[in-house]
Formats: structure tokens, sequence, C-alpha cells
């Protein structure tokens, strides 16, 4: 990894699901003004696309038809005014709030498994990274999306912690979720998001581990802030 003093870096923040990288990584864009990107979203995104056109469902997966789709689908963010932050956007419609349902969790790792799906994210992840400056969190960012990244941090926490956050957020939203079903689905996409072939999550060789399972994100940023100053950088 390289020290610099250089300015707009970029960002990479990968680990398992519900570790609290988006909070993390959100906090870290808004402290050094970057573009903050939520691949993850992305991913959620094409996997409504897929339930909505009746490719994905218990018993089937129509993966001839998701690579016509995945051609002429367009995502990206837009800063939503009333909600004072970016949200996602499939083919020009708001889906910020569908895609974190707990239908589209059940199936998006079993759609981000498709190489036409990733290469298709990794293209417009990448348009959005050309310039640095930018922070973005997932499964295979800094091993695959920006292998040359300036800064790459690996995410985890006990399953059990994780499955506590994202129950608590569930409720804190006023979703409707059963604990023991929001655990096995994290332990479930932790299983695919690792084994699958293509771009597996996993650490990358110069990436620094990150557990905060007895952590707050004040902590967090707290250990970040004496990172970047270890690191000379200087933001
Ligand atoms: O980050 P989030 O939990 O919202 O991601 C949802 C899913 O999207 C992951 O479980 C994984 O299957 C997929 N994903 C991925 N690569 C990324 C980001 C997310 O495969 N870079």
């Amino acid at each position: 990894m390289r020290t610099s003093n250089k300015k707009c870096l970029t960002i990479t923040i990968d680990g398992y699901s519900s570790c609290g990288k988006s909070t993390f990584a959100k906090e870290i864009a808004r402290r050094l003004k970057y573009k903050y990107i939520d691949s993850g979203a992305m991913y959620r995104a094409v996997t409504l696309l897929c339930i909505k056109n009746n490719i994905i469902s218990r018993d089937k997966f129509d993966i001839k038809a998701l690579k016509l789709l995945i051609a002429e689908t367009d995502i990206d963010f837009r800063f939503t005014e009333t909600r004072n932050r970016h949200e996602t956007f499939l083919n020009g419609k708001n889906v910020e709030d569908e895609i974190r349902t707990a239908g589209v969790s059940d199936y998006v790792s079993q759609v981000s498994e498709i190489g036409q799906v990733r290469g298709k994210m990794v293209t417009i992840q990448r348009r959005h990274g050309k310039e640095g400056g930018i922070v973005m969190d997932g499964r295979d960012i800094g091993t695959v999306v920006f292998p040359e990244a300036d800064l790459k941090i690996f995410m985890t926490a006990s399953a059990e912690i994780r499955a506590e956050r994202r129950y608590k957020e569930l409720q804190a939203k006023g979703i409707d979720a059963d604990f023991e079903a929001v655990k096995k689905n994290i332990e479930k996409r932790d299983y695919i998001d690792t084994n699958r072939k293509i771009s597996p999550l996993k650490k990358a060789a110069d990436a620094i581990v990150l557990d905060n399972s007895d952590m707050t994100v004040q902590e967090q940023m707290e250990w970040f802030e004496e990172l970047l100053s270890e690191l000379n950088y200087e933001n």
C-alpha cells in the first residue's frame, strides 16, 4: 500500500454481511468530503429487477433471461432532496426502500454470482471511482474493482453480533423481522459470497482488518483517524 500525502484517495471497505460497512463508509466519506458508493445496493437493485420480472423465485432462476435483461439495465445514485441523501435508482426509478426488503436479501447472493451481472456492476463502479476521492463498500472492491486502491479495509464481526445489529436496524425502520431468519440469511449470504467462483469475498492481501464486534461507530472513526495519520495521509 502506498503512503503519501495524496488527496482524493480511493478507499475500499469489504467484509461480511451486516458488519456495519455502509455506516462506517458513509462516515468516512462525510469526514473526508468524498463520494460514497454502496456497491451492495447495485446488486440489490438487479435482484429486485429479477423478482419483478419473474426471473427468480424459490424454485426458479432463469439465468438466460437475466443475462439478456442486464445489458439494458441502468443503475445510478441520485440525490433525493426530501431525504437529504443519495439513493439508488433502477432504470430511472427510486428503489432505495424496496431493495432493503427481506425478499431481496433472500436472493441477492444468487444473482451476484452471475458473471454478466458482476461485469456490468464493476464497469459502473469503476466509472464512479475514476477520479479518486471515493469510499466504496462491498465484497470485491479491494480485490477486483480497485485493486490499486490507496487504502483497503476488511471488516468483520461475530455472526451473532451482526445478526443483532441487522435485526435492530430492521425494527427501527418498522420492518417486522424474525431474529433467527435474519441470522440465517446473513450466514447463507456469507457462505455464497465467500464460496462463489467469480470474485468471492476475501481479504485483499494488503487490506487492514477491522473487527468491530465491540466497537461503537465513534471508536471505529477514531481507529480510522489514527490509521490515516499512521499512513501519513493528509486530509
Ligand atoms: O452490502 P449488502 O449486504 O447490501 O450486499 C448485498 C449482497 O450483494 C451481498 O450479500 C453480495 O451477495 C452482493 N455483493 C457482491 N459484491 C459487492 C457488493 C455486494 O456480490 N461488491
